[in-house]
């Protein structure tokens, strides 16, 4: 269920915390690599794989000038042939769950729909049926899921304000479970500013509210204010419980 959620203002005192203080934001952010998705295999691997492929023997590759539809480059990687030189590899078997993972998973591209992530693997590679196994992919990737669920319950977005400020207007969203961290972090809490789409990414444990009220306060509040409207898919109990926290947080402190 998504729902905006507009949080009263409030009177507080500002306290400035020199950056020699909070040493563990470096450390925070350089722990938001370690949860990044692993890139697409290596040329070497695909080359390997290509030679072990079943599939992939029945093919009858030429070389780049000649009329086939698949070829083999310099180091021997077989690749159908396209117009315009968008030439593709061809995946084999075993690697294409790691390629769609690639293509499909990382922050930059975010879990695009269907057809997004079809156009952006075949701009680089090719293997039979495989809008099919994309589709497979992203029907039960659990993070497009739990979207795809909170999707069905959207309430009208025109009673969210349209920002005019920075961080006036906040999503916040989780992430995971990823592999765990060295320090067991295994869920990433990001929030995106809907003024600027500046986004903020932090590794946590676990998803539980008190987390996730302790990252808001400590770090969004005190940069950016108290804003006017966090906008959530958490359900109803999160979102009472994060906010008795978060004021909590807010009173007290860390
Ligand atoms: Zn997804």
């Amino acid at each position: 269920m998504r729902w905006s959620l507009r949080l009263a203002k409030f009177d507080f005192i500002v306290q400035h915390k020199p950056g020699t203080k909070i040493g563990h934001v470096d450390a925070l952010s350089r722990h938001v690599g370690a949860v990044m998705e692993d890139g697409p295999p290596s040329r070497e691997r695909f080359l390997e794989e290509q030679g072990k492929d079943s599939y992939c023997s029945t093919l009858r590759p030429g070389n780049y000038t000649s009329k086939a539809d698949y070829f083999f480059d310099d180091d021997g990687v077989v690749y159908k042939r396209q117009i315009n030189h968008k030439h593709q590899l061809v995946v084999s078997a075993s690697l294409i769950q790691d390629v769609i993972r690639a293509n499909h998973t990382p922050m930059y591209v975010a879990h695009l729909g269907i057809r997004r992530t079809f156009e952006l693997i075949s701009l680089n590679y090719w293997w039979p049926v495989m809008r099919k196994s994309i589709e497979d992919y992203v029907r039960k990737c659990d993070p497009c899921q739990r979207r795809k669920e909170a999707r069905e319950y959207t309430a009208p977005l025109g009673n969210v304000e349209e920002p005019t400020a920075p961080f006036q207007v906040t999503s916040m969203d989780i992430t995971g479970p990823y592999l765990m961290t060295p320090r067991k972090n295994k869920y990433l809490l990001t929030f995106i500013c809907h003024f600027s789409k500046f986004v903020e990414a932090y590794p946590i444990p676990d998803q539980s509210a008190e987390t996730c009220a302790r990252i808001y306060s400590s770090q969004i509040i005190t940069r950016h204010g108290t804003g006017s409207t966090l906008i959530t898919d958490q359900g109803r109990s999160f979102v009472s419980s994060f906010l008795k926290k978060r004021v909590k947080y807010w009173e007290f402190g860390r």
